[in-house]
């Protein structure tokens, strides 16, 4: 990172306080250099405000069913909002547990097959719980083997910022493969020195929608005394009978050291987040998860959404099938390749030139997703469509004629 302003002077009362540097003259001075730095390489953001009567077609949510606006899961919110308050009011241990999230927990286990789960505040912290207390530096780690020499989390280049942080807080030894190198990860796990190893992986891969060989990492995982974690964020409610997901449809669910984490943020049209696994793992989890133990419970509301995203996802089960068409509609109209999910990318390469796309997009009424470098890797900006279940024939060939007049626009077709 440059510092292009607020060098230090000399010769201050403040330098010998600070050890050198005069205080005031560093400080967050730094900023500025860093933002002109950021703004220069077309990697600078502004969150954009959706707003009320402002109604642009969404296609940069990952609401994939379209169930954040569903009259029952907007009721199921409104419920648990009246029955329990605002907030849940303490983390989970105190008093931060209400009646409804283990009746969510107990309901979202029975549906996608595990024996137990646990709900997080969010899908990033449940990944981050999971992967730091199931594995560790070694000794004096909560999570330490009995030899304590530390453990081995294999990862790959295709895994969430959550895992990637869960896997450096967790400090265990880290191994990263390419996407879905299954053979990679079978090397990694033979080679290591470590008694206990995690392989970690999304199942569906949240930048570009395509699957992870979920089985031949399960298989490589067992054949070496691993545990395998699934990230199923992008496939509950997408992919597997009736939304259960790729671990479902790949006949995995309740598989011995298997964990599935998940989030309520996607098709659930809810947020939080979930860890799947035997009874035991819960209970682990319980008391070895940090994110569990110091954070506040999930909201209300949103274990009141997420039950009733459950209810209709339940009683509709044709629903996951409905978005995979429209998936696949709208690849097609807009010349993309037939996604095995809900996700459309479209790279474009150069970031600017994606947030100008996106922006385009945007000008005429249809909202975008744009992913530049780190969310990405560089030369590969793109814009990212997620498709959802409840637009219409019509309304998706109106967004491929928009997709490509703002490509257009900006020389990227
Ligand atoms: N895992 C994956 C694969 C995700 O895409 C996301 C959300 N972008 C998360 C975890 C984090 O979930 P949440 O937004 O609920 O924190």
């Amino acid at each position: 990172m440059t510092i292009t302003s607020g060098q230090p002077t000399t010769g201050q009362a403040d330098d010998i306080a600070s050890g050198g540097v005069a205080s005031g003259e560093v400080g967050l001075a730094w900023l500025a250099g860093a933002a002109r730095d950021r703004a220069a390489a077309g990697l600078h953001r502004e969150p954009h405000v959706r707003r009320v009567g402002a109604d642009a077609i969404n296609l940069g949510s990952n609401d994939y069913l379209g169930l954040s606006t569903h009259p029952d899961v907007v009721a199921g919110a409104r419920a648990a909002a009246a029955q329990w308050g605002g907030g849940s009011t303490a983390s989970r241990l105190v008093v931060g547990t209400t009646q409804a999230h283990v009746d969510l927990e107990t309901e979202l286990a029975d549906f996608l097959g595990f024996p137990a789960a646990l709900v997080f505040s969010s899908g990033y912290l449940a990944n981050v719980g999971a992967v730091t207390a199931l594995a560790g530096r070694g000794a004096g780690s909560r999570a330490s083997g009995p030899d304590d020499s530390g453990d081995l989390i294999v990862s790959d280049t295709g895994s969430h910022a959550s895992l990637i942080d869960g896997c450096r807080l967790s400090r265990a030894r880290v191994v990263v493969v390419d996407r879905g190198d299954h053979e990679g990860v079978r090397a990694a796990l033979a080679e290591r020195t470590e008694e206990r190893a995690l392989v970690v992986t999304d199942s569906v891969y949240s930048i570009d929608g395509e699957p992870a060989p979920v089985a031949d990492l399960y298989a490589a995982a067992r054949a070496h005394g691993a545990v395998l974690l699934v990230d199923e964020a992008h496939a509950v409610g997408v992919r597997g009978p009736g939304g259960r997901g790729l671990v479902a449809e790949q006949g995995l669910s309740g598989a011995p050291d298997l964990v599935v984490t998940t989030v309520l943020s996607k098709s659930f049209g809810s947020q939080g987040g979930v860890v799947l696994g035997p009874e035991i793992l819960r209970s682990h989890l319980i008391d070895c998860a940090r994110p569990f133990i110091f954070d506040t419970g999930l909201n209300p509301a949103a274990v009141g959404a997420a039950r009733a995203a459950l209810r209709v996802l339940r009683s509709d089960p044709a629903l996951p099938d409905r978005l995979r068409g429209n998936a696949r509609r709208l690849a097609r109209a807009c010349g993309a390749e037939e996604p095995a999910a809900a996700v459309i990318s479209i790279i474009v390469g150069d970031p600017q030139r994606a947030v100008d796309a996106a922006a385009a997009c945007r000008d005429r009424g249809v909202l975008v997703g744009c992913f530049r470098p780190p969310s990405v890797p560089p030369g590969t900006s793109r814009l990212r469509i997620t498709v959802r279940a409840d637009l219409d024939a019509a309304t998706l060939d109106h967004v491929a004629e928009v997709v490509d007049a703002a490509l257009r626009e900006v020389g990227a077709r």
